[in-house]
């Protein structure tokens, strides 16, 4: 096979063992092989040509550029073609079931486009004289009464940009509060094994050491092995417990966990990612919870596919609420208001971020709360955990549930039905983008073996789920008939079984002009 100054193929060439699945164009039904805009665009291009100037004196003082800027030029059409095409080799919530477990992606209702589009809430600047700008307060104000309305919990940091960075203004209000009780000797974050990564790193980052939690056998937390790390509780800050957990489950003992946390003198973190579950159902406050962010890009939909943009408000407890970061807002007879210093908040732990969080993602959620009301963000949690629910009952006969029973709204397997069969649970994955798919979530949570993490959210109707469901099903029922072809899968993607290892441990991440393929990771 030989390859093109991009790295495709350039003849038909059957060695891949996909004969049939190579062009000599490299471009694939209707879809169009394109390289990287450094390979096709050249410095002597530009979308707009200008007779050079003639007899004008550069004012540059000397300063002229001697070379060339080495920026690649495209025409208009060529430039447009490239992102299109590009955007083409893109899965996306608008294309398809989005299976990802822990992500929550779900259909993103234009309903909040269009809403945050307004020129009103678009164009406005964090710089604006606070006057200037009262509606754009409103909505955070509106934003935040929602958000503690629906935790029952009496106060709200909004500026917070991610889930993850939710956890930092969390985790530090408990910092904060433990030190000004003359506790700051608590060190100790209890964390359960099955916990989202971000969580040991938030309590690492805090100066906090965790200590992990095993889970018990029906995936939830081990209460005795619990107990036994709370015999000596006297360097314990706290626990931080998502509920429903990463194995989709509902911890069922949550309000004892939070119990003997509050008695052994810590605090209750809790991971709010998975809200979408529980939404207008179960209100965090009324389970001891000290603090939660929730992560507004998943349960209160803004498209976060490409990993940004997000927002994390942090709902915090009577006791944590003294040491919010600034700013937030205060109510004054002359209208809404930023509060931004320490000599207005002394006991703040200090602040997030330059201004006050993502104002598009809040215009977003409240669209969305408003337009769902409270019955409908109810109904997004029941049908979140139906859909979930129906995915697992019907893959049930061919793969293996990873716990007995009803999952909450994500339907977790192990790689159990694959023993012996010599496909894994990566093929498996694999397979899926064959079909038309992005892969689930794969081997995590970690205390499952080779787990399949997968959430449908609510917004699929049955027949995308159906769709869905049988496309697993083949791949499922293709592994236990040991069909080998699943261990070289995608055929049928741009990008053929990449050496994940090497992607991931050597990222070439510059494009240089010596080495022209993309060989990288292929
Ligand atoms: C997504 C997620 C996070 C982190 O949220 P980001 O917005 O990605 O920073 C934390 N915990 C869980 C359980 C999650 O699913």
């Amino acid at each position: 096979m030989t390859m093109n100054s991009t790295g495709r193929p350039t003849s038909i060439s059957a060695a891949d063992g996909a004969g049939t699945s190579v062009t000599v164009s490299g471009s694939k039904g209707l879809l169009q092989a394109e390289g990287l805009i450094f390979e096709i665009g050249s410095t002597d291009k530009t979308g707009v040509d200008l007779p050079r100037p003639k007899g004008t004196k550069s004012r540059l003082g000397g300063v002229t550029r001697s070379a060339p800027s080495g920026l690649p030029g495209l025409t208009e059409p060529e430039a447009v073609r490239h992102y299109v095409r590009l955007s083409q080799k893109n899965y996306a919530i608008d294309l398809g079931l989005f299976p990802l477990g822990s992500c929550t992606m779900k259909h993103n209702p234009r309903l909040n486009e269009k809403v945050a589009r307004l020129p009103g809430f678009a164009d406005v600047h964090p710089m604006q004289p606070q006057s200037t700008v009262q509606g754009a307060l409103e909505v955070i104000e509106e934003l935040a009464g929602w958000l503690m309305t629906l935790t029952n919990m009496p106060a709200v940091a909004m500026s917070p940009k991610a889930g993850a960075h939710g956890e930092l203004a969390g985790m530090l209000a408990i910092r904060a509060a433990l030190i000004a009780k003359g506790q700051g000797h608590r060190k100790r974050v209890l964390a359960p094994e099955s916990s989202h990564g971000t969580n040991p790193a938030t309590a690492a980052q805090c100066g906090f050491t965790v200590d992990e939690i095993p889970a018990a056998a029906d995936g939830r937390v081990d209460m005795d092995a619990l107990k036994a790390k709370l015999v000596d509780s006297s360097d314990v800050a706290g626990i931080m417990l998502t509920n429903p957990n990463t194995c989709g489950l509902f911890e069922r003992d949550i309000k004892e966990i939070a119990d003997l946390i509050h008695a052994a003198g810590g605090y209750f973190y809790c991971d709010g990612a998975n809200f979408n579950a529980i939404v207008g159902r179960v209100r965090p406050g009324d389970l001891g919870v000290d603090a939660m962010h929730i992560n507004l890009h998943k349960t209160f939909s803004t498209p976060h596919g490409g990993g940004g943009p997000g927002s994390g408000p942090t709902v915090l407890s009577e006791a944590l609420a003294p040491y919010a970061p600034v700013p937030f807002i205060l109510k004054t007879s002359e209208g809404l208001r930023f509060v931004e210093h320490h000599s207005e908040a002394p006991d703040s732990f200090g602040r997030m971020c330059a201004f006050h969080g993502q104002m598009g993602m809040f215009t977003r959620a409240l669209a969305y709360i408003l337009s769902h009301g409270a019955d409908g963000l109810k109904q997004v949690a029941e049908d979140a955990v139906l859909n979930a629910n129906y995915i697992l009952a019907r893959l049930k006969p061919l793969m293996s549930p990873a716990f007995a029973g009803y999952c909450m709204h994500e339907a977790l397997f192990s790689d159990a039905f694959l023993k012996d069969t010599g496909i894994e649970t990566i093929d498996i994955a694999k397979g899926l983008i064959d079909e038309g798919y992005h892969p689930m979530t794969m081997y995590f949570p970690l205390v499952v073996h080779g787990a399949m993490l997968i959430e449908p959210t609510e917004t699929e109707s049955k027949a995308e789920l159906d769709r869905f469901c049988d496309a697993l099903a083949s791949i499922a029922r293709r592994a236990t008939q040991k069909d080998g072809s699943l261990k070289t899968a995608p055929h049928l993607a741009p990008a053929k079984r990449l050496d994940e290892t090497r992607a991931a441990r050597s990222p070439r991440l510059k494009w240089t002009p010596e080495t022209t393929t993309l060989k990288a990771a292929e």
